[in-house]
Parts: structure tokens; C-alpha cells; sequence
């Protein structure tokens, strides 16, 4: 169950521009409600199929409080449609491919869609891409007049304070507005080292069953 005590004791202890997703894989629409009424304004989702369903369920409570909806989960590109459709921004874009479709998918839809480029700094999961690649995706999403870019998103290990390190002095080498790091376990460093945005699933909603 969405714990509102503990995400009220959260927002009283970080700065007020740190922005809160609330990480609701393995969750149900019902909590993701109470989530909302009690204050959560982005709520992100992993897996296209079970945003999907909680989307048709979730629709206009979403557009009526005005909640974004983020895909924080790796895109695959037969789910680029459906991703385009349901979310506000998709955090994970990871290759020029994905990024010329996830283009596509909104231009069709009339949408701009906010994207943030997922950095892997060397963590065994697969996605993201390296540092050294990440001007050149860059200038590439820039030039695509459906995408807004708006950050970077990493998962380092836990607690990894060089890698929090380093991830800052890209966002601001590349001049980007959010950095999207920090989950339940090391969120309060993560936002010490430069964190704007901060993904908190465990804390605030319990253990999950994956
Ligand atoms: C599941 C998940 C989270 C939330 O993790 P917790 O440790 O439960 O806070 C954050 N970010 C991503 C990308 C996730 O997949």
C-alpha cells in the first residue's frame, strides 16, 4: 500500500524543486489512485503491457490532475506505438533508432513527446549508452522536431557516488535540465550529488513481488 506518511516525510526533508516519480511496477491501479490523492504528480511505469492496461483505467484521473506519466523501463522498438500513445515522457531512449521512431510515433499522434537519454556507466544491465556516446545522440535528438529533450537518466549501483559524479558533470556539460537518479536506497545522495529527479518505488509503496 502507497505509504502517504513516509512520502510526506520525504517531501519535507528534500529541496522542493527535487521532483518525485513514483515507481508503481507490480502495483495496481488502486494504489497508483491513492498515490495521486496524496500528492504523487509523476508516476512511472517499466513495462509497456502492464502501463498500458493501468493507463485505460488510469486515463482521466492522469489528464484531470494533470500527472505525468514516464516510462522509466528499457523501449523496445514493436512497442514505440503504444509507448508514444500513453506516456508524457519516456526516460529510457538508448540508440538513434529508437530515438527516429519514438519521433515518428508522436509526429503521427501530434504530440511532442519529453525524452531523457539513459547513461550506462558501466552496470552489468544491458541498457543505456556509454558516455562517449551520448554527444552525438544528442545533437541527433536535437534535430528531431517530436522530441523534447529534457535530461539524463541513470541506474548506477547503489550508492555509487562516482558514478553520481559523474553523471552531473554531464548533465551540465551538455546543458541538459534534469537528472534523473536515485532510487529508495540512495536517494538522499543522490540528490546531494546533483539528482533533480528522484525514482522511489520500495519506500513508498512496499516490497514488490518482482
Ligand atoms: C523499480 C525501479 C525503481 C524503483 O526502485 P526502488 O528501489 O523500489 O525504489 C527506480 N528506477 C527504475 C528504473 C526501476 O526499474
Amino acid at each position: 500500500m502507497f505509504n502517504k506518511e513516509k512520502y510526506q516525510d520525504i517531501i519535507a526533508e528534500i529541496p522542493s524543486n527535487i521532483k518525485i516519480v513514483g515507481v508503481t511496477k507490480a502495483k495496481s491501479p488502486e494504489e497508483i489512485k491513492r498515490a495521486i490523492d496524496s500528492g504523487i504528480k509523476i508516476i512511472g511505469e517499466n513495462y509497456i503491457q502492464e502501463a498500458k492496461q493501468k493507463y485505460e483505467e488510469l486515463k482521466n484521473l492522469l489528464k484531470e490532475k494533470k500527472i505525468e506519466f514516464h516510462l522509466i523501463g528499457h523501449l523496445q522498438s514493436n512497442k514505440v506505438k503504444d509507448a508514444a500513445e500513453i506516456f508524457d515522457c519516456i526516460q529510457t531512449i538508448d540508440s538513434k533508432k529508437i530515438a527516429h521512431k519514438i519521433n515518428e510515433s508522436s509526429k503521427n499522434i501530434g504530440k511532442i513527446m519529453k525524452v531523457m537519454i539513459q547513461v550506462n556507466l558501466g552496470e552489468k544491465q544491458k541498457s543505456g549508452i556509454k558516455p562517449e556516446e551520448l554527444s552525438s545522440l544528442i545533437q541527433e535528438i536535437r534535430k528531431l522536431k517530436n522530441l523534447e529533450l529534457s535530461g539524463i537518466m541513470a541506474i548506477p549501483e547503489e550508492g555509487d557516488e562516482k558514478s553520481f559524479e559523474l553523471l552531473k558533470e554531464l548533465k551540465n556539460k551538455f546543458n541538459l535540465n534534469e537528472l534523473s537518479l536515485g532510487m529508495s536506497q540512495d536517494y538522499k545522495l543522490a540528490i546531494l550529488k546533483g539528482s533533480t529527479m528522484i525514482r522511489l518505488g520500495t519506500i513508498l509503496f512496499g516490497e514488490r513481488s518482482y
